[in-house]
This record gives structure tokens, C-alpha cells and sequence, in this order.
């Protein structure tokens, strides 16, 4: 009863939105407002009006006090902060790691809004099934569904005995094509390949999707450098993946299994050996000629920061971030419990000790690629990793990248001009402009101050659509009743 009872309260709201649209005045001014200009990483001069009709901003004009017509929607902006809506470039709300609980189709759904109601108003889906993504799409372009734009591609692209359930195992070079192909026809944006796969098939898939100018980015395989993924074409790098092997001055006896580990036979203390050996052989000079490379071919990074920091630092974390967990669906509270969960196991002191100087190293290796020139993309990986969660997880992302050494203003960029830059879709998204899609986010402080500031939300302007503070609340009110109610 009381699901059914709060889901209509749910959907009455959600309706609200799309009923206030039939009757809605055609104008909406955002008034006296500061606009955050990202590109340039400052305020505009003097506060703006901000006009938007339907899902367009159709002007920006310095403020003056004008008297706008009675049908015309008034916000009043008046010591508050607009920024682009937020892009959250690596997310898997429908993780095929978490199949096998198997998810609530409904209360799965219910992880889309919650990217909205955090300011997250694009991301790019990372894997899963395309049938569901295209569902999610239309859903959401009908207004059925509170949603971010979403690009995808769809099943992950692994070697001949995949990682995870729902992957495309490619078991020859002649299946290569057949893949891409198909994947092309069901709609994807672009391809993501995997960790398992083959070098060999790997270099035959970059040069096939190459030539017929299809995306691809992904999980640099375990057999290829950073620097052959590069060369190669791969259009972002996710996770850092073996980057800090490449920067040591051991890379070549770590991919030809040379490596020599004294009397260590446990698998788990070779692990922790060649880790730190890693890091100990760090060599600058080679990082930098690595850097170059991809500012070269213009290979971007989602360095995915804060999920390799939820990680090591699970322990403390899960208690500080309890508060967000009754907004998930129950299967995903299973699955991130660490009896479970894959991401979880084998905590002992060392590994975790092991895992936190690795993020240490991350977060130095960020700053340094920054200061290089390389293009970097925030991603927070939600999904199967514990604590990764919708929305929220794209506020601990920037505030991690700021701890790096970014500044609020390169941190902000990573979610919003570079996203746009990234996906090609500048002329919609990424800047509060004339003419672009009124996906924004209003703030009660200044996030080029303090990048923290990007949590503190005053409205989301999503597709034109205002979603007000009281609003948000009366959203996540009700997502948590729903969620709160275990399905018999
Ligand atoms: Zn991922």
C-alpha cells in the first residue's frame, strides 16, 4: 500500500512539471543573476537576466529593472550563481555488475532522477543494454521519466570470456567488424572497449572503427600501454588504467611477465609488491613525454578520482555517507555491502594501506597531467562501486579534483565546457549562452570560490523545466518512500 500510495505521490509530482508546461507563460527570466562564464573561469561582468523559452535560452542581457509581462515566470537570481547543468561523464545506472542480484526495473529507473535533482543534468552511460538506454531516452524526452541527456554505448567490448554479464565477447579478429558494426546499427554513440581484451584484437578494432570514424574510448586493455591506446585513437582513457606502469621505469618487465618477485608466490602479496614497486619507480621525465603524447592526439581522461578514493577509504566513508543511502533501490544497497560486492573483497590492512597511497599517487598524477595540457573529464563511475552514487558522486568528484591541485574553475570545466567539447554537442550544451539548451543549475554561492559550492543548490533548470529547492526536496521525499519498501 504505501509503496503504491507514494509512487502516485511521486508521479503526481513528477506530472506537476509536465502540467505547469501545458498551461506555462512561454518566458522564463532568471533575474539579476551572476553567470559563471567556464570557459573563462570567471563571473560575467555585472548580473545578468537570463530569457529561456520552451527548452532554449533565447537571451541574456545585463540586468535592468524591467516590468515583464503578468504570464511571464519571474526567478528572482538576486545574490545567487548560474552555471551550466553538470555532466557526469562516466555512469552506469543499469551496471551489468549488478544483474546477477537482479535489479528492480522500477526502482532501477528511480537512479535518474536522482542525477537531476543534483544538478546532473547530462551523463554518458558507460554499459548496459541499449534496449533499456532507449527506453531511459524516450521516456525522458516525453517527460514520463525526470532524466539526464543521456549518450551511450552500450555492451562493453571484452576479450573472448568477458569480465562481466551482458559484455560483447569478441573471440577472433573477423568478429571485429560484425561487432561494430552492429553496435553502430542499434544506436549507440560510441564503442568502449574492455580489459580483457586482446592487444591483437584491440589494434584491429581501434583501425576498423578509425576508418569508418566511430568512437571509441574505454578501459585501456591489460596488454596495451596508455601511449599505443593513444596513438591508436582511443578518445578518452577511463580510471587512469595502467598509466602508473607505464610511468615506471619497470613497464617493460611488467607486460612481459619478466618481473622478478624474489620468493613472493601469493598472488595477493605479488599484487601489493608490484604496486609499490610502481610507485617507486615512478620516473617523471617519463610521465611527462606520456603526457605529451596525449595532449598530442588529443586523448582525453576520466580520471574517475573519487571512485579509487570511496574505495580505499570505504571504512570511514560508508558511515559519513549513510544519509544518501535510502534514496537507492534495495538491490544496489545489497550489492554494495562488502560481503557481496567485488570491489570489496580482500580489505586486509596492508591492501587498504596499499589503496590509499595509490589514490595519494592518483591525485598527484591528476595534477601533474593538468599542468600538462591533458584534457580531463569528470566521471565518478556510479554504479556497482560502493558509494559511487547518482548525482551526488559528481560533487565528490570536483571537490577531488580541486584536491588534486585544479582550480574550482579547471575542476568545473571537467563538467561542463569539456563534456560538450568531448561529445561534440558545444552548440547545445557546456556554457550559459544564447541559443543552447536551458539544462543550468542555480547556486546560493560562488563555486569558483569554493568548489564545494556546487552542492549548494538553489533550483535545476533541466530542459527548461525549473525544479525549485522545495521541489528537489518533495522529489527525494518520495524517492525514498519508494525505495524504502522492500518488493515481495
Ligand atoms: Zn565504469
Amino acid at each position: 500500500m504505501k509503496s503504491t500510495f507514494f509512487f502516485l505521490t511521486s508521479l503526481i509530482l513528477l506530472c506537476n512539471v509536465t502540467a505547469q508546461r501545458a498551461s506555462a507563460p512561454p518566458l522564463l527570466i532568471i533575474q539579476n543573476i551572476q553567470v559563471v562564464d567556464v570557459k573563462k573561469g570567471a563571473l560575467l561582468k555585472d548580473t545578468k537576466d537570463i530569457y529561456i523559452r520552451g527548452n532554449r535560452i533565447t537571451g541574456i542581457a545585463t540586468h535592468a529593472n524591467r516590468y515583464p509581462k503578468p504570464d511571464t515566470k519571474v526567478i528572482d537570481g538576486s545574490g545567487k550563481y548560474i552555471i551550466p547543468g553538470l555532466w557526469d561523464m562516466h555512469a552506469h545506472p543499469d551496471d551489468p555488475e549488478m544483474w546477477r542480484m537482479p535489479p528492480d526495473a522500477a526502482s532501477r529507473d528511480l537512479l535518474l532522477p536522482l542525477f537531476v535533482l543534483y544538478g546532473v543534468t547530462g551523463i554518458r552511460d558507460m554499459a548496459g543494454s541499449m534496449e533499456t538506454i532507449k527506453a531511459w531516452k524516450t521516456n525522458i524526452k516525453k517527460k514520463e521519466l525526470l532524466g539526464p541527456e543521456v549518450f551511450a554505448c552500450g555492451p562493453l567490448l571484452d576479450g573472448p570470456n568477458p569480465m562481466w554479464d551482458g559484455s560483447v565477447g569478441i573471440a577472433s579478429l573477423d568478429k571485429v567488424r560484425i561487432v561494430v558494426d552492429s553496435l553502430k546499427a542499434t544506436g549507440a554513440d560510441f564503442l568502449k572497449v574492455y580489459s580483457l581484451l586482446p592487444d591483437s584484437t584491440y589494434f584491429e578494432l581501434s583501425r576498423y572503427a578509425k576508418s569508418i570514424h566511430f568512437p571509441f574510448v574505454g578501459h585501456v586493455p591489460f596488454t596495451v600501454t596508455t601511449v599505443e591506446a593513444s596513438i591508436t585513437g582511443m578518445k578518452s582513457q577511463e580510471h587512469l588504467l595502467n598509466l602508473l606502469i607505464d610511468c615506471s621505469t619497470v613497464a617493460d618487465q611488467i607486460y612481459n611477465n619478466t618481473l622478478d618477485y624474489g620468493d613472493i608466490t601469493d598472488a595477493l602479496d605479488k599484487y601489493i609488491f608490484r604496486n609499490n614497486l610502481i610507485m617507486d619507480t615512478y620516473d617523471p621525465q617519463k610521465a611527462k613525454a606520456i603526457f605529451k603524447v596525449f595532449v598530442q592526439n588529443k586523448t582525453w581522461h576520466t580520471p574517475t578520482i573519487s571512485m579509487w578514493y570511496k574505495n580505499a577509504y570505504f571504512e570511514e566513508e560508508v558511515k559519513k555517507d549513510s544519509i544518501y543511502y535510502p534514496y537507492l533501490p534495495q538491490y544496489m544497497r545489497k550489492y554494495w555491502q562488502p560481503e557481496v560486492n567485488d570491489h570489496l573483497q580482500r580489505r586486509s590492512p596492508e591492501i587498504i594501506d596499499l589503496k590509499k597511497r595509490l589514490v595519494s599517487r592518483y591525485l598527484q598524477v591528476i595534477n601533474k597531467m593538468n599542468e600538462a595540457g591533458v584534457k580531463l573529464l569528470a566521471g565518478t563511475d556510479m554504479g556497482a562501486n560502493p558509494l559511487c552514487f547518482p548525482g551526488i558522486s559528481l560533487h565528490n568528484e570536483l571537490a577531488l579534483l580541486v584536491e588534486a591541485g585544479l582550480t574550482p574553475a579547471e575542476a568545473l570545466k571537467t563538467a561542463t565546457i569539456n563534456p560538450a567539447l568531448f561529445l561534440e554537442v558545444e552548440k547545445d550544451y557546456g556554457t550559459v549562452t544564447k541559443g543552447k539548451v536551458a539544462d543550468l543549475v542555480i547556486l546560493d554561492e560562488n563555486p569558483l570560490e569554493d568548489i564545494t559550492n556546487t552542492r549548494k543548490i538553489f533550483a535545476v533548470v533541466r530542459n527548461g523545466e525549473v525544479l525549485s529547492a522545495e521541489s528537489i526536496k518533495a522529489e527525494l521525499k518520495a524517492i525514498e518512500y519508494i525505495q524504502a519498501d522492500p518488493k515481495d
